[in-house]
């Protein structure tokens, strides 16, 4: 339902709470965050069914990691529980992801993944894209994150966080908006201009099929098969 993402100089927990908040007039079930810790090359997340608030009240002042992904989660897969909501971690704890949309060959892509030993967390079409991530054999996140989506089918609007890549955040688009957001050594991710504008309204929209890397001084957009786009930012003049 709702996406927020954050890379820069500021503690990132209570950045991506607030953005969360200003989602809520959207509707949601669930809500979490994911944050990679400074210094610690490790994710912490806090997720649950509920309210952005009482999220609020579950997340320790340590969470001071610059850079995290945060949702609100609409459920389509799986009843509003607090393992089906959003980020999904892989079996390791290095990849989160965040997902808006559905995908529709999630059921396939399960049983495979369980097939192959994985055990998998929720009942979500979502988690398969944090398993998949992990499992590629490609060296760079923008790789990792196109080979997954290629046994995708369906929609997406994603950010993904990756502990051995701390320096970055790789967002997609497919049929579910994504913006980049552009601040002063800060970037922003949102699904929707309102989780951000209050930092920025320098934002590039993604097309279809589109992705963004991202990391705190700019971003650069490519489609799946790592070509460039020449997606820019522009500023829009809206009130915050
Ligand atoms: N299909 C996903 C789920 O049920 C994402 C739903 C959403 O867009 O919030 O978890």
């Amino acid at each position: 339902c709702g996406i927020v993402g954050y890379i820069g100089h500021q503690p990132t927990a209570p950045l991506l709470l607030e953005g969360l908040a200003r989602l809520e007039h959207r509707g949601y079930d669930s809500a979490g965050i994911a944050v990679l810790g400074s210094g610690e090359g490790r994710l912490r997340v806090a997720k649950r069914a509920g309210r952005v608030r009482e999220l609020d009240g579950a997340i320790a002042p340590r969470y001071a990691g610059r850079i995290g992904i945060g949702h609100t989660r609409w459920a389509t897969h799986g009843p509003a529980t607090d393992a089906n909501a959003h980020p999904h971690l892989d079996a390791t704890g290095r990849v989160a992801v965040v997902h808006n949309g559905i995908i529709d060959n999630a059921s396939v892509l399960r049983e495979k993944l369980i097939a192959e030993g994985v055990e998998l967390a929720s009942d979500t079409d979502s988690e398969v894209l944090a398993h998949l991530v992990a499992r590629s054999d490609a060296e760079t996140l923008e790789e990792k994150v196109t080979q997954a989506l290629s046994h995708v089918e369906g929609t997406w609007g994603l950010a993904v966080l990756h502990a051995d890549f701390p320096d970055r955040i790789v967002a997609a688009r497919n049929g579910s908006p994504l913006l980049v957001g552009v601040g002063e050594k800060e970037m922003h991710v949102a699904s929707d201009l309102a989780a951000i504008v209050r930092y920025t309204t320098t934002v590039a929209h993604l097309e279809d099929g589109e992705l963004a890397t991202v990391t705190a001084s700019g971003f650069t957009t490519f489609r799946a098969d790592l070509t460039r786009t020449a997606s820019v930012a522009t500023t829009l003049d809206v009130d915050p």
